[in-house]
């Protein structure tokens, strides 16, 4: 087992595997408790999303207008951003003098934080994911005692569930097919948008649409996509496939074909 002690020289370099060791405590006494959550570019995956407007208990079409932005990323397709307020330090919209507001639900990223994935070619070729860790001069976590591995760390910031739920999204967005296509269409890059971010707007595509009258969608299935917006964002996904992917992951009702 490889034990790291992150000096600052090395922070920016240090690469490491789920059974690697590191040093790092992120503890509310410290002087720059908060200073990470400022000025800060956070990419919010489809399950941030759900997760954040739950506990803040409003619509995504509500939390997307009130504390997100987007862009067009490489592929053409839209990436939501989490939007810092418009003050001095440009804040985190979450973030409290005694942290963040919405700590059992913060987004990936900032539970990942100071360590990023590598890439996934990397991560590939290896069989495991790799992370490094980020240069954050100012973050006195690192001057810790306390050691704990990748893996531990990831449990320990409840990060599993989040790389569960991210996998179909992951699958859709890495498919080779978008990285030689690049979506140059509204219509497209509006759907992926709703799809992926605009849960409760999606909600309302199936079930007050024609949608159940062309797709063969099982009952329990509709049942469950009403009540359960993990089950929603499942389905999302595999509308993605099925439209953005071509995949045949839903069948159209005979009568719409004749
Ligand atoms: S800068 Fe580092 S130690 Fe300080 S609050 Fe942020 S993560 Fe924790
Ligand atoms: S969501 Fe929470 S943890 Fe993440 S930057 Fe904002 S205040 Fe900090």
């Amino acid at each position: 087992m490889v034990k790291k002690r992150l000096s600052k020289e090395k922070q920016g370099l240090t690469v490491l595997t789920p059974e690697n060791d590191f040093q790092f405590e992120c503890r509310q006494d410290l002087d720059c408790f908060t200073r990470c959550c400022r000025n800060i570019t956070i990419v919010l995956t489809p399950y941030d999303i759900l997760r954040m407007k739950n506990v803040l208990n409003i619509s995504s079409g509500e939390f997307l207008t009130n504390y997100t932005m987007s862009m067009i990323g490489d592929t053409g397709l839209p990436v939501v951003l989490l939007k810092m307020k418009d003050d001095d330090e440009k804040n985190c919209p979450f973030v409290t003098r005694q942290g963040c507001m919405i700590y059992p639900d913060r987004p990936w990223s900032c539970r990942i934080y100071p360590l990023q994935p590598e890439s996934s070619k990397i991560t590939e070729r290896a069989g495991k994911q790799y992370y490094s860790v980020m240069d954050v001069p100012f973050c006195l976590g690192f001057e810790a005692s306390r050691s704990l591995t990748l893996t531990e760390w990831i449990e320990e910031q409840g990060v599993s569930v989040y790389q569960k739920m991210e996998a179909p999204f992951k699958t859709i967005t890495g498919n080779e097919f978008l990285g030689r296509n690049k979506i140059t269409n509204k219509n497209i890059q509006e759907m992926f948008y709703m799809a992926c971010y605009d849960l409760d707007r999606f909600k309302r595509f199936i079930v007050e649409s024609t949608f159940l009258e062309r797709f063969e969608v099982a009952p329990e299935v509709v049942g469950k996509i009403k009540e359960d917006d993990v089950e929603l964002y499942y389905f999302a996904m595999r509308w993605l496939e099925y439209g953005l992917l071509g995949q045949h992951v839903l069948s159209v009702k005979p009568a719409v074909t004749r």
